[in-house]
């Protein structure tokens, strides 16, 4: 199914309005989610929609929550998402970091509990649109999937790492990625016979490398459901040493030290932790120099000959600027299965049939 943008953003706001959400929270999820597959990471947009209503309803997530202040000083602020959905927890969280930022230079904002988060590149989207640079490193309690560099048993989440800055006059660098060297998502596209993941992306239970995700699955049941959860095997972290050494620090500071705890044993409810840095770039740049350093910098990296193979040298953010770009004129593509799901999302929230059906003909 293609289906454009403001009709995806309506249909899913009209779900999670049938939900305990209020409609701002419906809208602004819907937003999020949609905004993540107009840049590319349809693992964290729609698709999520079934799993954030069953979370709504198991008590999980909750509604329109605010954040707590668990302490606060002009340059540090502790808060609690007190497991919130995190598109209202997030932004309220990073709207604080850079309005402290603004005031003061710096500000480090650590957050604990937040229900997703999602794509964390649109937190340094909001700070860099706000003329301020900034450092994520998040980790996912309640979400063992990655094995460590050397071992062979899930130890950390997929806990996702993101650094974004402006630049005047051109535009924002985000990078923004998760530790593992695929996400999840990927893994069950590949499961259910789409896209094959690299050679290596995922560990059996016996140790061995493999692109095989039923390791990480298990094999199917009576039921036909299959679960991250089921399988014996592991994602692998990224970059081998160095990738699950910055997964295992996403579990010190962006989960131990924000107070949301780790990925070790014994939390069973899902919750994202996030320990952002704020950067106001004009009072740092006292010399006003850094626009034009960067821009010259940037202008000399991707002006390399590309290798072979390779159309052209990007940098970070610029495939999800064409992305959004492309997929904003032409639609976005949601697979049968991913939109079966939506549906079944639509069911539980308990939308009216006839709403389901109006969208479901689209
Ligand atoms: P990915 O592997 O697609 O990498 C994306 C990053 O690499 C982006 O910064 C992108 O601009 C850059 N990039 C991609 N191709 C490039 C190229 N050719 N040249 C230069 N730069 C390039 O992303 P991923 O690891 O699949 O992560 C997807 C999303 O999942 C992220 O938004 C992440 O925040 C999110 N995530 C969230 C959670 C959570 O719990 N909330 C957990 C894991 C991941």
């Amino acid at each position: 199914m293609l289906i454009n943008a403001d009709r995806l953003q309506d249909f899913i706001t009209e779900i999670f309005t049938a939900t305990a959400c209020s409609e701002a929270e419906a809208a602004r999820i819907a937003a999020n989610l949609v905004e993540a597959n107009l840049t590319g990471h349809d693992s964290h947009g729609v698709i999520r929609t079934e799993r954030y209503v069953g979370w709504l309803e198991a008590g999980v997530q909750l509604p329109d929550q605010q954040l707590t202040v668990v302490t606060e000083s002009p340059s540090l602020a502790v808060v609690d998402g007190n497991y919130g959905m995190g598109q209202t927890v997030g932004p309220l969280a990073a709207e604080k970091g850079i309005e402290m930022a603004k005031a003061n230079g710096v500000a480090v904002v650590a957050l604990r509990n937040a229900g997703h988060l999602g794509r964390i590149g649109a937190y340094a989207e909001l700070a860099a649109d706000a003329g301020v640079a900034s450092i994520h490193l998040v980790n996912v309690v309640a979400g063992l999937l990655v094995a460590p560099f050397g071992g062979r048993e899930r130890r950390m989440g997929t806990n996702p790492v993101c650094i974004g800055t402006p630049i005047e006059g051109a535009d924002h660098v985000i990078l923004d990625f998760a530790t593992s060297v695929v996400a999840e998502g990927k893994a069950y596209v590949a499961l259910k016979g789409g896209k094959p993941v690299p050679f290596g992306s995922l560990i059996s239970g016996d140790g061995k490398l493999t692109d095989d995700p039923s390791v990480l699955y298990g094999e199917p049941t009576d039921d036909g459901v299959r679960t991250a959860a089921g399988g014996p095997g592991a994602l692998r972290a990224m970059g081998d040493h160095k990738g699950s050494g910055l997964a295992l620090m996403c579990e010190l500071i962006g989960g131990a030290l924000t107070g949301a705890g780790t990925a070790g044993p014994g939390r069973q409810r899902f919750c994202n932790g996030m320990l952002s840095v704020y950067l106001a770039i004009d009072a740092v740049d006292t010399d006003h120099v850094y626009a034009s350093l960067a821009r010259e910098y940037i202008d000399y990296v991707v002006s390399t000959e590309p290798a072979d193979g390779v159309d052209e040298v990007l940098t970070p953010g610029e495939p999800e600027r064409r992305r959004r770009a492309d997929r904003l004129a032409n639609g976005i593509e949601i697979p049968d299965d991913a939109w079966a799901s939506i549906v079944d999302g639509a069911r539980q929230a308990g939308l009216a049939v006839e709403r389901i059906a109006a969208y479901d003909r689209a």
